[in-house]
């Protein structure tokens, strides 16, 4: 093992294992650290599938980084054996006022992405039969999208990363920080690694790691839930079935078909105990609510999809206050690029994060626009995140 490298990685989750596949495939040697053995079920991206939606009722910035994301990952599926993306399609329904599903409508046809507008509950319903959506509702639906197979998508980066020259310490978590003009400094307990060019993408953790480097940003770790239900695989299954985005005034859900007879899979977009990464309660049904919330959806919206609890699991977001990411250069260090606060909905584009980050730890800049995600932008100053609060 080397003591110096082009560049570090602290963090080799979901961000950081891709930004260090795009590195050592152009030919720089990044050296990844990561405090477990990605992918592990600690982080910011257990639980095996994540959603891809290309018309992001987010914000039209987000369309461009969908669609690269999703070219990305179909070169990545080029390199491997292992499952990477399956093509379920995504429906996205609620009330007529639901600003995520007119901003997806709209920036589907702002990008000229192929989408299907639902008018009403009944066209909903008739088109999924293990949908019960209210006549008043609308939605659209992109034939196009679908589940990432995430733990695959990390393994896979991982893999290839070794192969193309990276190197990986696994079960390290870092302690220490320090960054010289010219270099940086990474201290763990298998010893001290210097390099070129640092890369932080510590997910629910970088909110400490950051303040190490004098950048304190307004990032809140939350715990989150997500059950795998028995359901009626003749309606529920991915064959038949889309991922989900249903955005409701009560609560906001998301979810997947059943894949291979697991069960149909439900989370909560919209709520989760605020917690420090280091103490969360990792247990699911620790509180009712794990499962009493998700079940409640189902018996109304989805009801054969509501049989028993097969898994229940706990996993975390790290939320900016406007819940748009941070993928930026250090404001005071030009050798370091951040990657922080996805904030519940950042997977889908990580093959792209990974690509901006190289494109950063090489060169400083990046061919894709990052202006939304700057780390100077005042609303994730932590004096901002306490008026947005009150
Ligand atoms: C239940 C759930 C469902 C979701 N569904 C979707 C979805 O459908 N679609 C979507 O796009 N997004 C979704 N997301 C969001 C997405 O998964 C996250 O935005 C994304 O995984 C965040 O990636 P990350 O790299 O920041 O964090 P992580 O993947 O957690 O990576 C951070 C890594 O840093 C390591 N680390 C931390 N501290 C140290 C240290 N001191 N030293 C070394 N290493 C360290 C950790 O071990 C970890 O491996 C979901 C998230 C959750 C929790």
């Amino acid at each position: 093992m080397n003591s110096h490298y082009d560049v570090i990685i602290v963090g080799a989750g979901s961000m950081g294992m891709a930004a260090g596949y795009y590195l050592a495939k152009e030919g720089t040697k990044p050296l990844l650290i990561d405090a477990f053995d990605p992918p592990h079920s600690n982080g910011s991206h257990s639980g095996d599938t994540r959603l891809i939606r290309h018309a992001c009722g987010e914000g039209y910035e987000y369309v461009p980084l969908a669609i690269r994301a999703q070219e990305l990952w179909d070169e990545l599926q080029q390199e491997t054996t292992e499952s990477i993306f399956r093509n379920t399609g995504v429906v996205t329904f609620g009330p007529r006022n639901s600003d995520f599903v007119n901003q997806a409508i709209a920036g589907g046809k702002e990008y000229s992405l192929p989408i299907d507008t639902l008018d009403n509950g009944e066209e909903i319903n008739k088109r999924w039969p293990g949908i019960n959506a209210p006549d008043e509702h609308f939605g659209c639906y992109e034939p196009e999208a679908g589940v990432l197979f995430s733990g695959n998508c990390i393994r896979t980066f991982r893999k290839l990363a070794l192969q193309y020259g990276a190197e990986l310490l696994t079960n390290t978590p870092v302690d220490d920080l320090a960054v010289a003009e010219n270099d940086v400094t990474v201290q763990t307990k298998e010893g001290t690694f210097t390099a070129d060019k640092l890369i932080v993408s510590a997910g629910a953790w970088n909110k400490k790691l950051l303040s190490e480097l004098n950048l304190n940003l307004a990032l809140q770790p939350s715990r989150q839930t997500i059950g795998w239900f028995d359901a009626e695989e003749s309606l529920y299954q991915s064959d038949e079935f889309p991922g989900f985005f249903v955005d409701l005034p009560t609560g906001v859900y998301y979810g997947f078909p059943s894949i291979d007879g697991t069960g149909l899979k439900i989370g909560r977009y919209d709520a989760g105990e605020e917690i420090d990464p280091e103490y969360m309660n990792r247990e699911f049904g620790i509180f009712p609510k794990d499962e009493g919330d998700i079940r409640k959806f189902l018996e109304t919206f989805m009801p054969q999809a509501a049989g028993k609890l097969n898994v229940g699991k706990t996993c975390m977001f790290t939320n900016t206050p406007d819940e748009n990411f941070i993928i930026d250069v250090h404001p005071e260090h030009a050798n370091v690029a951040i990657a922080a606060g996805f904030s519940g909905h950042g997977y889908k584009y990580s093959s792209a994060v990974g690509e901006i980050l190289s494109q950063l730890a090489t060169s400083s800049t990046t061919n894709h626009d990052i202006s939304l995600f700057s780390a100077t932008r005042p609303s994730i100053q932590p004096q901002a995140s306490k008026t947005v609060q009150n």
